[in-house]
Parts: C-alpha cells; sequence; structure tokens
C-alpha cells in the first residue's frame, strides 16, 4: 500500500470512530479550494461506507460556506455549482447533510460599509472586511448551532505544509486526548484537521486519482490552472487562518494586496477577459483610499482632523462606475448582480443620514435599469426637487451648494441649538468661492 493510501485509510476509520463516539454535530467548513474539498472528500466517502455496512448516521453534518456578496464571478458560480451537487449528491443517497451559506447582514455587506458610509477600501492596516463579511456570520452560525446542540465538531482543512505559520499555529495548539482543541470564540465548538500531516503533493494526487462523489474534480483544478497562490481567504471558517487576501478564492474587490495576482492570472486567459472592468473598478478602489486622492474626507466622523471616510460624491460616483460596470457585463454576469437591491436600499439609508435628500441612490439604480423596491422616507420628491432646481437656476444659484448647506443643516437636525450651523454654511460659502467645496 503507498504511502498515500496508508493515510487515506487511517484518516477515514479515525474519522469513522469519531463519528460514532458521540452525537454533537460535524460542521465540514468549505471554501471550494483542494484542501476544504479533500476533507469533505472523505467525509462523504465515510458516510457512504457507513451506509453501505447499514450503519444508520447519528448525527447531522453541515457544510458551510462563505459567501461576501462580493466573491470573484468565477469562483462563486464554481463554489454555487458545487454546493448545488453536494446538496443533489445528499438527497439522491439519503445522507443528512445540510448545506448553508453564510453571507453577512445587509448593514454589514461590503457595500453598505464602503459605499453607504464611506469606509475606505481595506488595507492591511484597516482590514474590515473579513470580521464583517466572514468572522461575524461564521460565529453568529456556529453559536446558535453550538448553543442548541452541547457541542460541535469543526472539520478544517487546515495542513501544516501550508505555510510556517500555518505549521507553528497547528504545533501551538493544545489537541485533547481525541486530537480536537477549542475554537479560540465559540463556546463548546471543537476543531479538527483530519489531513494536517499531508502534505501539498499527496493533497492533490488524492484529489487526481479520487473522482469527487458528488461529480468531479477536474473544475477545480482549471481553476487553479487559471490563477496562482495557495491561500483561502476563509478565516472566519477557519480560525487558524492568518492570511486573508493572497487568494484566489477571494474576494473580487480585494485591496488588501497590494496587486492582485491571482485576479491578474485569470486575465491572461481569454475566456475570462471579460472579468477586465471589474479589475479596474477594484483598482479605482485601491487608488482612491489614498489619503491624497481628494476623494476622502479631511475629518473623521467623529471631528477629529485626520483622513475620514469616503466624501458622499466619491460614494455616489463610485456607486454609478459600479452599476455601469454591471449593466456593461449584464450577458456575462448572467442574471447575478455586483450590488444586490437590499444594499442599494441600505445604501440610501446610510446616504440620507449624510443629507442625500434626492434618493440619488435610488435614482442612480434606476439610472442603471435597476428597479428597487425603496419606500421614500424623508428625501424630497421628484416636484420638490424640480422647484429646488428651478429656484436655483432662475437666481443663478450653484445648486451644488444648495445640496451642502442643505446637508450641514440636516446634520444639525438633533442638536437643541443649532447657531454654530451658520458659522458652518458660512465655511461652505467661503469653500464655494474657493473653488473648495468637496473639501467641507
Ligand atoms: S479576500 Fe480581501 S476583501 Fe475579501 S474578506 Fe479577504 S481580505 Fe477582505
Amino acid at each position: 500500500m503507498s504511502e498515500l493510501s496508508n493515510k487515506i485509510e487511517i484518516v477515514k476509520a479515525r474519522l469513522k470512530e469519531e463519528f460514532l463516539s458521540d452525537t454533537r454535530p460535524w460542521v465540514v467548513t468549505f471554501s471550494g479550494g483542494k484542501d476544504s474539498t479533500t476533507v469533505l472528500h472523505l467525509v462523504v466517502d465515510m458516510l457512504l461506507e457507513m451506509k453501505n455496512e447499514g450503519v444508520k448516521q447519528s448525527k447531522k453534518v453541515y457544510v458551510v460556506s462563505s459567501d461576501t456578496g462580493v466573491e470573484m464571478p468565477l469562483i462563486e458560480d464554481y463554489v454555487g455549482n458545487k454546493l448545488n451537487q453536494i446538496r443533489e449528491f445528499s438527497k439522491n443517497e439519503h445522507l443528512d447533510i445540510h448545506v448553508e451559506k453564510l453571507s453577512p447582514k445587509v448593514t454589514e455587506s461590503f457595500w453598505t460599509l464602503l459605499l453607504g458610509k464611506g469606509y475606505p477600501s481595506p488595507n492591511q492596516t484597516f482590514r474590515w472586511c473579513t470580521d464583517r463579511m466572514k468572522i461575524r456570520p461564521a460565529t453568529y452560525f456556529l453559536k446558535s448551532l453550538s448553543d442548541k446542540n452541547e457541542s460541535i465538531l469543526m472539520l478544517l482543512g487546515v495542513r501544516s505544509d501550508e505555510s510556517v505559520s500555518r505549521a507553528a499555529s497547528i504545533e501551538r495548539r493544545t489537541d485533547n486526548h481525541r486530537g480536537f482543541s477549542m475554537h479560540p470564540d465559540i463556546p463548546n465548538a471543537f476543531i479538527y484537521s483530519p489531513i494536517k500531516d499531508w502534505t501539498n503533493p499527496e493533497v492533490w494526487a488524492f484529489l487526481s486519482t479520487h473522482p469527487a462523489p458528488w461529480g468531479k474534480h477536474e473544475d477545480m483544478m482549471v481553476l487553479y490552472d487559471k490563477g496562482s497562490g495557495e491561500g483561502d481567504c476563509n478565516v472566519a471558517l477557519n480560525p487558524e487562518s492568518s492570511s486573508c487576501g493572497k487568494t484566489r478564492f477571494g474576494c473580487w474587490v480585494c485591496t488588501v494586496v497590494g496587486k492582485d495576482k491571482s485576479m491578474d492570472n485569470m486575465l491572461k486567459n481569454p475566456e475570462d477577459m471579460w472579468m477586465k472592468p471589474l479589475h479596474e473598478f477594484r483598482n479605482l478602489l485601491e487608488e482612491y483610499r489614498d489619503p491624497d486622492s481628494g476623494k476622502r474626507q479631511p475629518r473623521r466622523r467623529n471631528g477629529q482632523k485626520s483622513i475620514g471616510p469616503f466624501k458622499l460624491e466619491t460614494r455616489k460616483e463610485l456607486l454609478e462606475k459600479l452599476l455601469s460596470t454591471e449593466k456593461d457585463l449584464k450577458a456575462e454576469l448572467a442574471g447575478k448582480t455586483l450590488i444586490s437591491d437590499d444594499e442599494i436600499v441600505q445604501l440610501q439609508v446610510e446616504w440620507l443620514n449624510d443629507g442625500d435628500f434626492f434618493e440619488s441612490a435610488i435614482n442612480l439604480a434606476k439610472k442603471y435599469g435597476r428597479n428597487v423596491n425603496y419606500e421614500s422616507v424623508k428625501a424630497f420628491n421628484e416636484d420638490e426637487q424640480d422647484y429646488i432646481d428651478g429656484i436655483c437656476k432662475e437666481n443663478d444659484i450653484n445648486k451644488e451648494l444648495i445640496d451642502h448647506i442643505m446637508q450641514c443643516e440636516h446634520s444639525y437636525r438633533h442638536h437643541s441649538i443649532r447657531s454654530k450651523a451658520f458659522s458652518e454654511f458660512e465655511t461652505i460659502v467661503e469653500r464655494f468661492a474657493k473653488g473648495q467645496l468637496n473639501e467641507v
């Protein structure tokens, strides 16, 4: 028996032993990458073997995957297809497998935070995205599962030979007598890494010689061929992961890496060239993040004088660019959108707080063919907007200046003393006269 065959048998026997030893549900984290695919494959093989032996499946197995809403389209399609195949396969085979996609709440999504609240595009020092888009959705799910059960076991596809830091983190773990470690944040959640001592070539050898029970692995190999790099940004599902953003299985908007090599490589393939506008948009996000770009407010939201969030004007510009990119790529996106209706509505809610009375997000969406269901809350209706436009025209007053003054007035709506607003109006007019209006 080869060394790999030996390892496969050892892992399957161990999985079976653990599976039968208690009733805690298992959670297999699935990113679509080779390591998590290998673990899932081994678990499904084990379930099938038990079924053939007439052993009843005594516990549920959850297959969970993260969907940030800004996944690279090729990967989103790939993972979505795999999850469907696994669902279908489990149903046909009568396996107790539940497939779950974990997404951020609309109030914590990438677009709500970046375009709605103006968070600067994430980088290594301010990487707000992984927490909101991956860690929190996974934590909500795992906590609720662990609350309903005495304990849960998470099966991760991490391996010591992935990197020196991964080896060190596996080494640092305090495993119990069954080889499980405690999840650092989820009470009663344990972690098990069945392939931690497998090498990279062994993983590939396994996948290329063992067809997936639910379909095939070849499509994944094609994806790996197209990109480069090895990591997955699945830190949420995998608490031992220290890196995110150096990955082919990441977000298309990712600005945490200086250069998106994965996308660069994909764009070398003629059939993937259509994603170039996405890459350009991502580069724009990186460029606009620069404090000298003029795209950010010179103050933070707490009033501190330091480079702050994206200006409302910048956010409008970016939304328009995003919607026009989406429209241009309509055929290629095949029914998918780059930003959801719920997110557009949430942007409008956020923008209203920043004094956007003209429902710009909803109007931009309309302009680009999106029919978003939005109940106007407080903004001016079209007649009122026309009326204000008319007055500005009649009196030769700049509309943008009036917008800024109204936004400023709106920001004082909860103040009992509003006299300070007048000095701010003066500042706005002064800056307008100097051509520096958008620095306010
Ligand atoms: S891939 Fe990049 S943008 Fe996406 S969560 Fe990870 S670090 Fe953030």
